[in-house]
């Protein structure tokens, strides 16, 4: 008989609010698929005390790795020891990971959109153009990872001027890209030789499922894929609007669990159940 083993590793989310954080749904789905005895809880900590709760993470040894979420993506980074490449260049750490007493923060965001881009729709960002609507965290994690893979031309579509240049001007001093903004006014004209158009702004997340973005739908061509990061519902008016176009799609869903997979494997080193992911959180979304 093996000796008794009471003390579970721990992971979670630090966030203020986070009682409607749903990532715990999808990584103890995981936990539970693999047989680990591994808990995701979510932590309510206010700014005021972020050092205290990593200083705290970092005392408990079996506290293994923790999601940060507003308002601490940004902040986390000065309690930590090291801070990954893309994380390093969005300013922003959405996971935190341990290596033995070290803390390194990850940005995921981006990852999971790579990973859906890469294996769901089989495209290779390399030298391609993107449009992106929005300006917001997503999109800064989204074209940073874009970016960082080779993408080309990165046209920054946002309704405030001040948050679109900002994040073009990030993109063209830290990155190969070439960015470029584009004030958002009316309904928007996608180009012909764009490759990839991606919906990173928050219109269309539950409860206001019916909100579109201002896209010129007939300017979408079957040759483009077509992204929105709305997770809920997936299946965005956005998204449908672009299908019936013949565009090739990637929901937001997917996005998220991707992200969720990647921290998993980070934090455990096993690899995700990427489907018991999805049909946890799906469910979770009444889908
Ligand atoms: P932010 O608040 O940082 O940014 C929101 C962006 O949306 C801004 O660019 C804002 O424009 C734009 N926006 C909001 N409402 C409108 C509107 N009515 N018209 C035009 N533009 C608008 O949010 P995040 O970037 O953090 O999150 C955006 C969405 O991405 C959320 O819905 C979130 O759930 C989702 N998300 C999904 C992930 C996934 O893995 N699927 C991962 C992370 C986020 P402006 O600057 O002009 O205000």
């Amino acid at each position: 008989m093996s000796e008794p083993n009471y003390m579970s590793d721990i992971t979670g989310v630090f966030g203020y609010p986070v009682a409607e954080n749903p990532t715990g749904v999808m990584q103890n789905a995981a936990f539970q698929a693999l047989g680990l005895n591994w808990l995701y809880l979510n932590f309510e900590v206010t700014a005021d005390n972020l050092a205290g709760a990593v200083q705290g993470m970092r005392a408990m040894n079996n506290f293994r790795g923790v999601n940060c979420t507003i308002p601490h993506k940004v902040a986390v980074i000065q309690y930590l020891d090291e801070v990954a490449e893309s994380a390093q260049v969005m300013g922003a750490v959405n996971t935190v990971r341990r290596d033995g007493d070290r803390l390194i923060g990850e940005n995921t965001d981006g990852k999971g959109f790579m990973q859906a881009l890469r294996d769901d729709a089989g495209v290779d960002p390399t030298g391609k153009r993107a449009v992106v609507l929005g300006a917001g965290g997503a999109a800064r994690a989204i074209t940073v990872e874009l970016a960082l893979a080779g993408a080309h031309e990165i046209i920054v579509v946002n309704r405030s001027a001040e948050r679109g240049e900002g994040l073009v001007r990030l993109l063209n001093a830290k990155t190969q890209a070439n960015a470029a903004f584009v004030p958002w006014h009316d309904a928007y004209r996608v180009s012909e030789d764009t490759d990839l158009l991606i919906n990173a702004t928050s219109i269309g997340l539950y409860p206001d499922v019916d909100a579109v973005p201002e896209v010129d739908f007939a300017t979408i061509t079957p040759g483009m894929v077509v992204c929105d990061v709305i997770p809920n519902p997936p299946n965005t008016p956005f998204l449908r609007q672009a299908a019936a176009r013949g565009a090739k799609t990637i929901d937001g869903l997917g996005m998220l669990v991707y992200q969720g997979a990647i921290a998993f494997t980070m934090w455990t080193g096993h690899d995700a159940p990427v489907e018991v992911m999805h049909k946890a959180l799906a469910a979770e979304f009444g889908g």
